[in-house]
């Protein structure tokens, strides 16, 4: 299996750099920000308590976080491998989620980190708030909320895979295809 966790702040692009993956890799798309909407949508329980924290631009709980993934990949059988959008956001995701890999036989191969400057992130969410309707990319100190908590609790986690072995950073300014040739080649390393 290739499973890839891909990393980055609010806005940095790893949901578009996401799908051109899947497409040419053949890997499941695993996003923690579509999994909780779902259930925010549906209005199951985990959506309703979910909804408190992404309403405030701060992150959900890691063990509600931990029991969705865990769901996830016990409903999931015969993949390549996945790309993780989204998660892990702590130091405490990362380490859970290790587990969850080793239980089913498999391993993160590698982190890649999308680097993008604040204000930047914060130009191009107000702009995808004026379509994709998300409430959260509307307001800007919510934003600013949001890249906070990436930068206190997110961030660290970079030096959790770095410590393995295991982090490359792209520049994540520039166009979708340049960005995703220097993905692409750093994903075929990690397939070598
Ligand atoms: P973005 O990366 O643009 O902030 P996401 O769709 O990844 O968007 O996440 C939206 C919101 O969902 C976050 O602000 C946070 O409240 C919550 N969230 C998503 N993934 C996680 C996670 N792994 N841990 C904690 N909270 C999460």
């Amino acid at each position: 299996m290739l499973n890839i966790v891909l990393f980055g702040p609010p806005g940095a692009g790893k949901g578009t750099q996401s799908q051109l993956i899947i497409e040419k890799f053949g890997l499941l798309h695993i996003s923690t920000g579509d999994l909780l909407r779902a259930e925010v949508a549906a209005q199951s329980p985990l959506g309703l308590s979910a909804k408190e924290f992404m309403n405030k631009g701060l992150l959900v709980p890691d063990e509600v976080i931990i029991g969705m993934i865990d769901n996830k990949m016990r409903s999931t059988k015969d993949i390549k491998g996945c790309i993780c959008d989204g998660f892990p956001r702590t130091v405490d995701q990362a380490v859970s989620l290790d587990k969850i890999f080793a239980n089913n036989g498999s391993k993160i191969n590698g982190m890649i980190a999308l680097e993008v400057d604040d204000e930047e992130l914060t130009k191009r969410i107000l702009l995808r708030g004026e379509t994709s309707g998300r409430a959260d990319d509307q307001n800007e100190s919510l934003i600013r909320q949001r890249v906070q908590e990436y930068n206190e609790k997110t961030a660290p986690v970079a030096g959790f895979y770095k410590s393995q072995g295991k982090f490359a950073s792209i520049n994540g300014l520039g166009t979708v295809e340049e960005i995703f040739a220097n993905i692409c080649t750093e994903i075929e390393k990690l397939q070598k």
